[in-house]
C-alpha cells in the first residue's frame, strides 16, 4: 500500500486529492496546522466522505524540525505540497506572512525531504499567477514569469527551489503550474464561488445584489477534481518535470456572472454591482494556459466543462442555502 502526505489537506484540492488517493488504495496522511477552531477544518473532507479515513498529523510548514519528524514517522512515498497562504488579495496586506508560508514553507519541506525522505516523490502546487501579465499567447512551461503580487512572487521562489532540488540533489520533484480551479468546495473569498453563492442567494430571495471588483479580468478556469488527477499523474511518470495544468480556454468574470445567473434564470446585469473595494492594487488581466505537455505526456484532459462546473457549484449553493433556511 502506498503512503501519501498532503499539506493543505483541509483545502479544496486537499480534499479532492485525498478522495482520489483513497479511491486508489493509498494510505493518506494530512498535515494539520492546529489552531483554535480546528473542528471546522475537516469540513471539506467530510463533504467528500473521507473525513476519518485521512490520518491527520500535526505540523507546520514554517517549522522545519516538525516536518523532519513527520517524514520520519510517516515515511511517505508521495508528498503533495498544497499548503499556502493562497489568497492573492490578502497577500497585499500580509506580504511577509505570505512569503513565510508559501515561499520559505516550501523550502522547509524540501529540506525535510532531502534529509528524511529523499526517495519520496514530491509535488509542488504552483500557480498561473506566477506568469502575471500574459504576453498575448497561451502560457506554457517555457513562458516567462512576471509575478504581480506578493503571493505570485512567493510561488515563483518555491517553483525555482523545486527545480534546484531536482537538479542538485536528484529529488523526484515536480511543479504543477495550476491555473484557476474551482468546485463547490472553493472558499467564498474566490471570485467564482462568490458569484455562484451570490446567484443562489439572490434567486432564493435572500439577497438583492452582489458586489464584485474587476469584471473584465479573464481567467482559465477548470475543476479541482480534474486538476488533482493531473497532480497524481505527474508523480507516476518515469522522470520528474514541470507541467501547466489548464483548460486552454479563458472566460471573463462577466462571463462567469452571465453563466451562473443564467443557470437560475436571472439577468446578472440587474444584480451585479462593481465596488472599488474589490479592485486590486495590481491585477492580472488575463491568464490562459497551454496544457499540451500534460495532454501529451500524462494523457491528461479536463473532463468537466466551465458550464457544467458552474451549474454544479450553483446547485450546491442552492442546496446549502435551502437547507439553512430549513
Ligand atoms: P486569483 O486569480 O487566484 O486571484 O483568484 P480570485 O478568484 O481571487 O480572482 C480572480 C479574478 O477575479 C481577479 O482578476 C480578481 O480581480 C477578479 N475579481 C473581480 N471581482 C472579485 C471579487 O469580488 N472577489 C475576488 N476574489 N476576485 C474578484
Amino acid at each position: 500500500m502506498k503512503r501519501a502526505l498532503i499539506t493543505g489537506v483541509t483545502g479544496q484540492d486537499g480534499a479532492y486529492l485525498a478522495a482520489l488517493l483513497l479511491s486508489k488504495g493509498y494510505e493518506v496522511h494530512g498535515l494539520l496546522h492546529r489552531h483554535g477552531g480546528s473542528e471546522a477544518v475537516a469540513e471539506r473532507l467530510h463533504r467528500l466522505g473521507c473525513n476519518g479515513t485521512v490520518q491527520m498529523v500535526d505540523g507546520n510548514l514554517i517549522d522545519l524540525s516538525s516536518l523532519i519528524r513527520l517524514l520520519q514517522k510517516v515515511e511517505p512515498d508521495e508528498i503533495y505540497n498544497l499548503a499556502a497562504q493562497s489568497f492573492v488579495r490578502m497577500s497585499w496586506d500580509q506580504p511577509l506572512l505570505t512569503a513565510h508560508v508559501t515561499a520559505l514553507g516550501t523550502g522547509n519541506l524540501l529540506e525535510a525531504v532531502r534529509i528524511a525522505a529523499p526517495r519520496a516523490r514530491f509535488f509542488q502546487a504552483g500557480s498561473s499567477e506566477m506568469f502575471g501579465r500574459a504576453e498575448g499567447r497561451a502560457q506554457s512551461e517555457a513562458s516567462n514569469f512576471h509575478p504581480r503580487s506578493p503571493y505570485a512572487s512567493a510561488k515563483v521562489f518555491a517553483h525555482c527551489l523545486v527545480g534546484n532540488y531536482r537538479d542538485a540533489f536528484g529529488l523526484f520533484a515536480c511543479n504543477g503550474i495550476m491555473f484557476n480551479h474551482d468546485s463547490p468546495l472553493r472558499g467564498v473569498e474566490f471570485v467564482l464561488r462568490k458569484i455562484t453563492d451570490g446567484a443562489a442567494r439572490i434567486s432564493l430571495g435572500l439577497a438583492k445584489d452582489l458586489s464584485l471588483g474587476n469584471l473584465e479580468a479573464r481567467r482559465d478556469f477548470g475543476h479541482s477534481r480534474d486538476y488533482v488527477r493531473a497532480m497524481w499523474l505527474m508523480l507516476q511518470q518515469e522522470t520528474a518535470d514541470d507541467y501547466v495544468v489548464a483548460t486552454g480556454r479563458a472566460a471573463s468574470i462577466r462571463d462567469l456572472c452571465r453563466i451562473a445567473f443564467g443557470h437560475v434564470g436571472l439577468d446578472y446585469e440587474a444584480h451585479v454591482r462593481v465596488d472599488p473595494a474589490f479592485l486590486r492594487p495590481a491585477d492580472v488581466d488575463v491568464t490562459l494556459g497551454d496544457p499540451t505537455r500534460a495532454r501529451e505526456r500524462l494523457g491528461w484532459e479536463p473532463e468537466t466543462s466551465l458550464e457544467a462546473m458552474i451549474a454544479e457549484m450553483v446547485d450546491a449553493d442552492l442546496a446549502r442555502w435551502r437547507a439553512r433556511a430549513g
